[in-house]
């Protein structure tokens, strides 16, 4: 690198990760998330590196024109503008996998609290109702039907799961089919998202945020569902209209929801979902683990270096070619 790349982080991250940063550059912390402050912090960056919270648009894009990359901790890059970075010129990357296993074993988290109900039982206990251990039946998720929409890494991941460890029949909805031999280790067909939701005891939601898949789970999709049915949200809030959840819950259609994902983040005050007996929320918290946090931070940070070093990108978001033709095209250099 001719000089110290700058690096501008919008939050901080394990320290694994920004120790690989410190080595190789300035590390800027941005002193807030909203939209003015990242248009103005950005510019002078080579690199910007993103978690939850803050927006990555075109008006951001515009301001940083030494920017070569944008990093996203974590998996989904929806708050990225994808289309003007590759416009521009800008590298996107992130860390597909680092947290698969931390979300899968948190839609089963759900999946099982609300089998058991954690939350009545939590409740109980803590207002002194002992008794009332014996006044809900929970139930079992062996041998249960399991409905997987999005059957990439993490839904993958849940369906092999489930069907190894509790003989759960698995039906999963995907654009693209999966190999024959991922389809065997998660004893998987692929199904319509209409069957899917009619035959599921437990539907679980894996797929990225975009155009096809904003407010995929309505009023009109949750009246295809099973009254006992268990449905859980760890991709991403807008996927799911949480009105009409509420809706489902409170006419007895839904037999709880789970979710780790809000379609406003952070929830308002006076959500209709939370504090609810039959609801398990987290705070957007199903990929903060040890393994997870490491794992995105590390990944994030090499590719992010390799990138300003001129080395193709391990995980790349846009087309590397396509980025490298656009920079050149706008005169831009490559390197810091
Ligand atoms: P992935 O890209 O491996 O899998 C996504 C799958 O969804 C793909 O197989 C894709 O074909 C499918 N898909 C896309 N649009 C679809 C549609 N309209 N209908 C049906 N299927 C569709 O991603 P992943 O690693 O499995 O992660 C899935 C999502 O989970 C991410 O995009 C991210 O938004 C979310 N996520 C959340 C957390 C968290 O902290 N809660 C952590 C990691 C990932």
């Amino acid at each position: 690198m001719a000089h110290r790349p700058v690096l501008l982080l919008l939050t901080t991250m394990h320290e694994s990760g920004m120790n690989l940063l410190r080595d190789a550059g300035e590390i800027r912390m941005a002193s807030a998330l909203d939209p003015a402050t990242i248009q103005r912090e950005v510019v002078g960056v080579d690199a910007l590196v993103i978690r939850t919270g803050g927006v990555i648009d075109r008006a951001v894009l515009e301001r940083a024109v030494d920017l070569k990359v944008v990093g996203r901790h974590g998996v989904g890059f929806d708050e990225i503008d994808v289309e003007a970075a590759t416009e521009l010129g800008v590298q996107v990357l992130s860390t597909p996998g680092a947290n698969t296993e931390s979300v899968t074993q948190h839609a089963f988290a759900f999946m099982i609290g609300l089998s058991k109900h954690f939350p009545r039982m939590m409740s109980a206990l803590a207002a002194g109702r002992y008794r009332d251990r014996t006044s809900l039946t929970g139930r079992e998720l062996t041998g249960r039907s399991l409905g997987i929409i999005g059957f990439g890494r993490i839904g993958r991941r849940v369906g092999e799961v489930a069907h190894l460890a509790f003989g759960m029949p698995v039906l999963y909805h995907d654009l693209v089919a999966a190999p024959p031999e991922v389809e065997a280790r998660a004893g998987a067909r692929r199904v319509g998202t209409d069957e899917l939701l009619a035959a599921s005891e437990y539907v679980t939601l894996h797929v990225p945020l975009d155009s096809s898949t904003r407010a995929m789970i309505d009023r009109q999709a949750l009246a295809g569902m099973r009254p006992d049915a268990i449905l859980i949200n760890t991709c991403r809030g807008p996927v799911v209209v949480e009105s009409a959840v509420a809706e489902a819950l409170d006419a007895g259609r839904l037999w709880g929801y789970g979710a780790d994902v809000f379609e406003v983040e952070p929830p308002q005050p006076g959500h209709p979902l939370i504090g609810r007996a039959d609801v398990m929320l987290t705070p957007h918290s199903a990929a903060q683990t040890v393994e997870g946090l490491r794992n995105m931070a590390t990944w994030i940070s090499q590719d992010v270096l390799g990138v300003l070093r001129g080395e193709a990108p391990r995980h790349p978001v846009n087309d590397p070619a396509l980025v490298h033709a656009n920079r050149r095209k706008l005169g831009r250099a490559a390197g810091p």
